[in-house]
């Protein structure tokens, strides 16, 4: 019996980049909190950010600080702290964990940068296409640090694309113009705005050309290597330093297909993952998987951070477009459809769907998609139950046995 390591494919010289981008990140955020020099905003992960880049703002995203929370397993002991408030255990465990590390002042910001609190928000801006949670977590820091609170509120559950739709949006993200003008203390610049826009575009082109040499067999990374490399096109995007980490790992990815280089050695199966990632269990998951020579080669979750519809051109107009047309905001026809898509281009067996128990927004289990695409497509499927934060929603024992039986399914 091999060792985990043994599973395991080398490391990505990219991840030297990687830390480095996210070390630069927060400690120019914490930086600017006590210096007040550049203005903060804080912006939910599918937001505004280029029109907050275009403006000068530096960009917080708290989703990112939460899934930290969850990757360190500090999320679970913070939930409490927040349920104590009056934010139910069911609701988002990235709202309760992140709050809960406020009120109890620990962040693992702390051992990874020597940084101990948030940066101070000047303004904080969401858009609701993800989930009205961001809009309850925002209102309480916006009232906890008396600072304005900006939303774009957006259509949810839509099939086909109606100009309306992309109007309204496109109209609520200029109108944030006039308030970022005033916190910002600097007229709106289009030629930063569209400069930002280039560059979220051009990142989303390459992270989709790193998704995709998922595509190849073997596979040169899985699902558990894009949850992590995924971190500039969240924290970093519209800006020249994501382009340039988005280049550099395309460029290993393709050497690793050139050499033949697998993410899991031996690879047998390939499984597409619907759904959050199980923060607290990445490292688990990713070693169970390799034992069972299964590459999970792409997911809804990774793929949700290409917005190739962004253009310079009609920047307004496009980011509405992009941060509509995202699968979140989309209906379950669409989702089913883009499902088997995905599963066809990147040659996967089976599915598995993540059924998170505070993030219905993310879980695709609840209404019958499982056994629709299992009966229409003959597609395998599996439904775990779990969560993105709240590890005492999650059952290893239990989702390992499940896992094993799946596969010896597929083997059959
Ligand atoms: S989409 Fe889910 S995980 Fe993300 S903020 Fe909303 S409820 Fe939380």
């Amino acid at each position: 019996m091999k060792t985990p390591a043994e599973h395991r494919a080398p490391a990505f010289q990219a991840g030297k980049t990687l830390k480095k981008i996210m070390a630069d990140h927060f400690l120019e955020l914490d930086a600017a909190a006590k210096s007040r020099e550049r203005k903060i905003a804080w912006c939910s992960s599918v937001g505004p950010v280029e029109l907050l880049r275009g403006m000068g703002f530096l960009v917080y995203f708290p989703e990112n600080h939460a899934a930290m929370l969850g990757a360190t397993r500090m999320a679970t002991e913070l939930i409490p702290t927040a349920n104590a408030l009056g934010f139910s255990p069911e609701i988002c465990s990235y709202l309760t964990s992140d709050i809960g590390s406020y009120l109890r002042q620990k962040t693992p910001l702390s051992k990874a940068y020597g940084i101990n609190a948030l940066p101070k928000p000047d303004v904080l801006v969401f858009n609701t296409n993800q989930c009205r949670d961001v809009q309850d977590w925002f209102a309480w820091y916006a009232r906890e640090f008396q600072v304005p609170l900006l939303g774009i509120f957006s259509h949810r559950d839509l099939g086909k694309i109606k100009d309306y739709h992309l109007q309204d949006i496109a109209k609520q993200i200029q109108d944030l113009v006039p308030d970022l003008e005033r916190i910002a203390g600097r007229p709106f610049d289009l030629e930063r705005f569209q400069e930002a826009v280039r560059l979220s575009k051009t990142t989303s082109a390459l992270w989709r050309a790193c998704l995709e040499t998922a595509a190849e067999r073997p596979s040169p990374w899985s699902f558990f290597d894009h949850s992590i490399h995924m971190g500039p096109a969240v924290v970093a995007r519209g800006t020249q330093v994501a382009v340039e980490y988005y280049e550099q790992l395309l460029a290993e990815l393709r050497e690793r297909v050139r050499t033949r280089t697998a993410a899991v050695p031996d690879e047998q199966h390939r499984l597409y993952w619907d759904g959050m990632p199980i923060w607290g269990k990445l490292r688990a998951l990713s070693e169970l998987f390799a034992s069972l020579k299964t590459c999970v080669t792409a997911s809804t979750y990774c793929n949700s951070w290409i917005y190739e519809q962004l253009d310079p051109e009609v920047p307004f107009k496009s980011m509405a477009r992009a941060y509509t047309e995202l699968f979140i905001v989309r209906n379950e026809q669409f989702k089913e459809q883009y499902i088997r898509e995905h599963v066809r281009a990147y040659h996967c067996d089976g599915i598995l769907f993540h059924d998170s128990k505070t993030c219905p927004n993310n879980s695709n289990a609840r209404y019958g998609l499982p056994q629709r695409l299992q009966s229409v497509s003959g597609i395998a499927t599996l439904a775990i139950n779990g969560d993105l934060n709240d590890l005492r929603c999650y059952s290893e024992e239990q989702t390992k046995t499940q896992i094993e039986a799946f596969i010896e399914q597929l083997e059959e």
